[in-house]
């Protein structure tokens, strides 16, 4: 069984449609499957209730949140996207998007780029305004060559696009899963970069938050990697998490479904469903 429990629609950066993306997994034999957009669940707004699969869908979400000066990412997993908690903190972390990408805009206007914002609203399609729409308009109009080098030199840490306020902090992000019935699950631990002393810290605050599960696989990745994050997942009593975090059919970024099976002698979050 293939369970892909991160994947991105054009509800949030990702390019497929939902139903496209539904469909795509199902091509790429997944049998179980989460699309766990930047903070909304309005890609399950747009599956209607008659449509059909051979895919498993889990309703499921990516809330951004700060910690220790840091974007961390939480997916909250079997949530009802119909919890007035989880909608009233969606509605919160959309606000803070707004904004957010109002002041990316104007850091950009200030390093002499012509005020971004309309066009990357317009680029953003109805969707919450993401560091990706802005890396896009970046290549478009010519200022950096691609998205990676877009990361690099204005929005990626520590770069003057990287704005990390106005997000819930790190015990809402969990409690509205929790409001919603979800399971809470760090997501992409090794992104972060972290020493392991330092990624512990964080998993004893996501613990105490109500935090029940690790992403152990996330895309392709080293084994060595595989078998450091199931060794912390054990030691914090976490469970195990599995998922592509994809965003864009044809890119580097890996496919859905296509990801190493996690470690037999682990508990795996679905286990409970
Ligand atoms: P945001 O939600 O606005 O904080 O943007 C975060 C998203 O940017 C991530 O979910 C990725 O999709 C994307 N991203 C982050 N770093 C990079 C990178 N170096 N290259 C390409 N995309 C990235
Ligand atoms: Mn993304
Ligand atoms: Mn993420
Ligand atoms: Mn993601």
């Amino acid at each position: 069984m293939i369970f892909d429990l991160h994947t991105h629609s054009d509800a949030s950066d990702g390019s497929l449609t939902p139903t496209e993306l539904v469909s795509l997994a199902a091509e790429n034999n997944v049998n179980v499957l989460s699309i766990t957009d930047h903070d909304t669940v309005a890609a399950y707004d747009r599956i209607s209730d008659g449509y059909c699969s051979s895919v498993a869908l889990i309703p499921g979400i990516e809330l951004s949140t700060t910690w220790s000066g840091r974007g961390i990412h939480i997916v909250g997993l079997n949530i009802d996207p119909a919890s007035i908690e989880l909608r009233r903190g969606i509605e919160r972390q959309q606000s803070a998007r707004h904004v957010r990408a109002q002041t990316i805009a104007k850091r950009l206007t200030k390093l002499g780029i012509d005020n971004p914002f309309d066009a990357v609203l317009a680029n953003a399609n109805g969707a919450g305004i993401g560091r990706p729409h802005f890396a896009r308009h970046l290549v478009d109009i010519g200022v950096v060559k691609d998205v990676a080098t877009a990361f690099r030199k204005y929005l990626g840490p520590g770069k003057p696009g990287d704005i990390k306020s106005g997000w819930g902090s790190l015990d809402e992000t969990v409690s509205w899963i929790l409001c919603a019935g979800g399971t809470a699950v760090l997501a992409h631990p090794a992104k972060y970069k972290f020493t392991t002393s330092k990624l512990r810290l964080l998993l004893d605050d996501f613990v105490t938050a109500g935090g029940r599960a690790l992403e152990v696989v996330s895309g392709p990745q080293d084994p060595g990697v595989t078998r450091r994050m199931a060794n912390l997942a054990r030691d914090f009593g976490l469970a195990a998490s599995s998922g592509s975090d994809f965003h864009h059919p044809g890119l580097t970024w890996s496919a859905p479904g296509r990801f190493a099976e996690l470690p037999a002698d682990i508990g795996k979050v679905w286990d409970s469903w």
